[in-house]
């Protein structure tokens, strides 16, 4: 298939931008107020990239995006989701079949728990994205189940203890409150899922 980049691109930053206040909110309980903030930041220097970016075969364009993000997101999330955009780039030939996208965000997902140092069940962006890669990886996933999983998976970081990031400071008191990153990742996948499906 031939990934629509360019809508890709304008709907995941135009809703990462939109829900720049609830991001900073979810933050705002668990840790320092920042990630809506961040994100923003990282997906306006996107667009304002984006004429390079897309001049590009769609893997370098992956890689150009993730270096974007890794320089102006910040905080712990800006090199995790540069991590992720930057092994996706490496990863997926130019026409991917849903078989290599499967296969380019498990290995994605692999260097993101590396470079964090985090497990799955440690109330992160992790807890979306590694169940969300295994479901691919099975085959003949919908849209919609994929959808769905995001959603329900940063929901059940709700009750997650943190182990790792800003909110492991908080220890028991992590409990009771949405991952911030967890939430950005859904929002993604969810952006990601309404373009391929002709929604957006
Ligand atoms: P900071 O914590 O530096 O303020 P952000 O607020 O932008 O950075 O991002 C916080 C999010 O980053 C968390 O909600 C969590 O999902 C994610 N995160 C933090 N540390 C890790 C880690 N070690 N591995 C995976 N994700 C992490
Ligand atoms: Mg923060």
């Amino acid at each position: 298939m031939v990934l629509p980049l360019e809508a890709l691109l304008d709907e995941t930053a135009a809703r990462i931008i939109a829900a720049a206040e609830e991001l900073t909110a979810l933050d705002s309980a668990i840790g320092d107020a920042d990630h809506g903030l961040n994100m923003k930041r990282g997906f306006e220097a996107v667009l304002a990239d984006k004429t390079n970016i897309l001049s590009k075969p769609a893997g370098e364009a992956l890689k150009s995006l993730g270096m974007t993000l890794v320089m102006k997101v910040g905080g712990a999330s800006g090199p995790l989701y540069g991590t992720l955009f930057m092994t996706l780039g490496k990863e997926l030939p130019d026409d991917p079949a849903p078989a290599d996208v499967a296969r380019a965000l498990a290995a994605a997902v692999t260097a993101l728990k590396a470079r964090g140092k985090a497990d799955f069940g440690n109330k992160t962006m992790l807890d979306v994205l590694g169940p969300v890669a295994d479901h691919l990886a099975g085959g003949g996933a919908s849209l919609a189940s994929v959808r769905a999983l995001a959603a329900a998976r940063a929901e059940a970081t709700v009750p997650m203890k943190a182990i790792r990031g800003r909110a492991s400071f908080l220890g028991e008191r992590s409990v009771g409150h949405m991952d911030p990153g967890a939430r950005s990742s859904q929002i993604m996948i969810e952006a990601i899922c309404n373009v391929l499906e002709g929604k957006a």
